[in-house]
């Protein structure tokens, strides 16, 4: 199978799928470091790319191989760049593109390390940045500089839930001739598809919805062009941030079943957004869904469903918020998101703890600030545990 044509849920069962030699119904996983060459010429036809044969598994591997065609199709990208992390992913596309006396323009909520390392530790490198909200156009056009090299973006964003108007933002990024990178891990690609929307290259961490079963941390890379998957490919397999085969095998295992998590999920995070909207210990909800959310217009014009991510404001504060945390018992106290198990975390005293409190309220990261990841359990337990722990607060 790999007709175009084909619905999401039969491509994100089939896409990527090959036929060995005894049949498999599922690929095998390649467990090797290292491929036989039949003769040194079958070698040397390897290296220099006349035989598509392999060679390495950092370089490239069957099982692995066969997952990145699998996001890539989903993406409806060029080709896809599995990596150890979703991390890794990211930091291979700063690599990339960026280095010493090149800027970054992105976004100022967003996956904590993806700001972190680009502060602490590309700046030793001379790469300059701009953390600005990327939901403000003005923002952006403001922020760019004639050393831009990169835009990048996640929306919506972690944890405000604010949503970024991708094709606009693709058009800046083009009229200025740089990519624009979106981390699409809050919605994986059965709801949101950046590439269709003008993006260059999109990042996951498939440790989340695609994986599904917080059970691996793994990441993925995918290109529009051949251009870029180039310049990302030469970075990958000479810097190691490479996938292992056994990690690949799990995650192309959960990736089929990505549509039915999904629609169940967000199924139940409808009900629960409504709910908690209606409590009078909630101040505000965040929830692409709601017809609160400051962007809600926007959100159905570039995603295929809200998802099942909502953050809200606790009344009270830290305090609250903290009290909240200790009281749940079904709904799991763990920062991750996207899996089958409902978890809730408190950005303020957990993922953005480190940063000072100007910079989070410059990006709108409150003390009562709550994450919720809905899972797939039933909806009148999660509400019912809800209800038990606000009640505490
Ligand atoms: C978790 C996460 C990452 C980092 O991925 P890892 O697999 O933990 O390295 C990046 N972006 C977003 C939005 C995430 O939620």
């Amino acid at each position: 199978m790999n007709s175009e044509n084909a619905g999401f849920n039969s491509r994100q069962v089939h896409a990527g799928e090959f036929n060995d030699a005894l049949g498999s119904a599922t690929v095998p996983i390649y467990q090797t470091s290292t491929f036989k060459f039949k003769n040194a010429d079958h070698g040397a036809a390897c290296f220099s790319g006349e035989s598509d044969g392999y060679i390495y598994t950092r370089l490239g591997n069957p099982t692995i191989g066969a997952l990145e065609d699998a996001v890539a199709n989903l993406e409806r990208g060029f080709a896809g760049i599995a990596t150890s992390s979703g991390m890794a992913a990211i930091t291979t596309v700063y690599l990339a593109f960026l280095g010493a006396g090149k800027h970054i323009v992105s976004h100022n909520s967003l996956y904590g390390p993806a700001r972190g390392v680009m502060e602490t530790i590309f700046s030793k490198f001379g790469v300059e940045y701009s953390y600005i909200d990327t939901t403000d156009l003005d923002q952006v056009r403001k922020a760019i500089r004639p050393e831009t090299a990169m835009i990048y973006t996640e929306t919506p964003a972690n944890p405000t839930m604010g949503i970024t108007d991708l094709r606009a933002l693709a058009k800046i990024a083009h009229e200025i001739n740089v990519p624009l990178v979106v981390d699409n891990t809050f919605c994986s690609p059965y709801l949101q598809r950046p590439i269709e929307l003008g993006a260059d290259v999109v990042v996951h961490s498939m440790t989340k919805f695609i994986n599904g079963h917080a059970d691996i941390v793994a990441g993925m890379i995918v290109s529009a062009n051949v251009k870029l998957h180039k310049m990302l490919k030469h970075v990958m397999t000479n810097m190691g941030p490479n996938m292992d085969p056994h990690q690949a095998y799990m995650v192309h295992r959960g990736l089929k079943t990505l549509g039915l998590r999904i629609d169940r999920a967000q199924e139940s995070a409808r009900k629960i957004a409504d709910y908690l909207e209606n409590h009078p210990k909630v101040e505000w909800v965040k929830y692409p869904g709601l017809k609160s959310h400051p962007q809600y217009e926007l959100a159905k014009t570039q995603m295929d469903g809200p998802g099942s991510m909502l953050s809200f404001e606790l009344k009270g504060g830290l305090a609250s918020g903290k009290r909240m945390m200790d009281s749940v018992k079904l709904i799991l106290l763990a920062v991750s998101l996207g899996g089958v198990e409902s978890l809730i975390q408190h950005p303020a005293s957990m993922t953005h703890s480190k940063i000072s409190h100007e910079k989070k309220l410059a990006a709108n990261i409150t003390d009562g600030l709550v994450r919720l990841s809905i899972g797939i359990e039933d909806v009148e337990d999660i509400m019912a545990d809800l209800d038990q722990a606000l009640e505490k607060v």
